[in-house]
């Protein structure tokens, strides 16, 4: 079975991207699996933050500069336009960050402290720590697991509260409810998942998902 590479399933919001490269899919069904412990859990979620990295900056505009190779000069491309900021949704943003930074070493980093109320499952802010220049960047918020879209939605809103303007999502797996509401909220974002599953539980949790993504990748239960 041959996915497609990036897709945009037509029942979801347009700014969705679902990026199927076999190399993401076969490790985020390695990470589903329950047995799966949390060192391999760390290590494939880097992997796959690194590979999701690629293709989040796969727009990213480039410029020609004058350079000199042993044998001659030539015009050769290097990254032009807004600097990133990797914004980290606590706590399991941390997960996606360090595969990111592999790749994307000189981007500025941000973090959001939301938890999720366990009775409402709104998202309650505890921490908010953003570089002073995001409103020139464009800022790429991490969450491992969109699933109300709740917290996304409340972190983006506070990455616009601080001037940034041009904001991607990128998160390892994505319910169609927490889709909706951050596109309902945030049209302008788009959204880079490796997977859309099935549901919401009564609890809030993805179905059939991989658990609560902190205590996985932390070995917290
Ligand atoms: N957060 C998680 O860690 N897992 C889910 O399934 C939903 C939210």
């Amino acid at each position: 079975m041959n996915a497609p590479l990036t897709d945009t399933p037509a029942e979801l919001p347009p700014t969705t991207v679902v990026v199927g490269h076999p190399l993401i899919q076969h490790k985020l069904t390695l990470m589903r699996r329950s047995r799966t412990p949390a060192n391999e859990f760390r290590l494939l979620l880097r992997e796959i933050s690194m590979l999701l990295a690629y293709e989040v900056t796969r727009d990213m505009p480039t410029e020609l500069i004058e350079i000199e190779t042993p044998l001659t000069t030539m015009q050769a491309p290097v990254l032009a336009g807004k600097k990133l900021c990797l914004v980290s949704v606590l706590r399991a943003g941390g997960g996606i960050l360090e595969g990111m930074l592999e790749i994307l070493p000189a981007a500025r980093v941000g973090h959001v402290g939301l938890y999720r109320d366990p009775v409402s499952l709104q998202a309650v802010e505890y921490y908010l720590k953003l570089p002073r220049d995001i409103s020139e960047r464009t800022a790429i918020v991490l969450d491992p697991m969109l699933a109300t879209g709740n917290s996304a939605a409340a972190a983006v809103s506070e990455v616009k509260a601080a001037g940034c303007q041009s904001i991607k999502f990128v998160c390892l797996i994505a319910a169609p409810e927490g889709l909706k509401t951050l596109h309902d909220a945030h049209p302008d974002v788009t959204v880079y998942t490796a997977a859309v599953d099935s549901h919401l539980n009564d609890h809030g949790y993805i179905v059939p998902g991989i658990g609560d993504a902190g205590d996985r990748i932390f070995g917290t239960k």
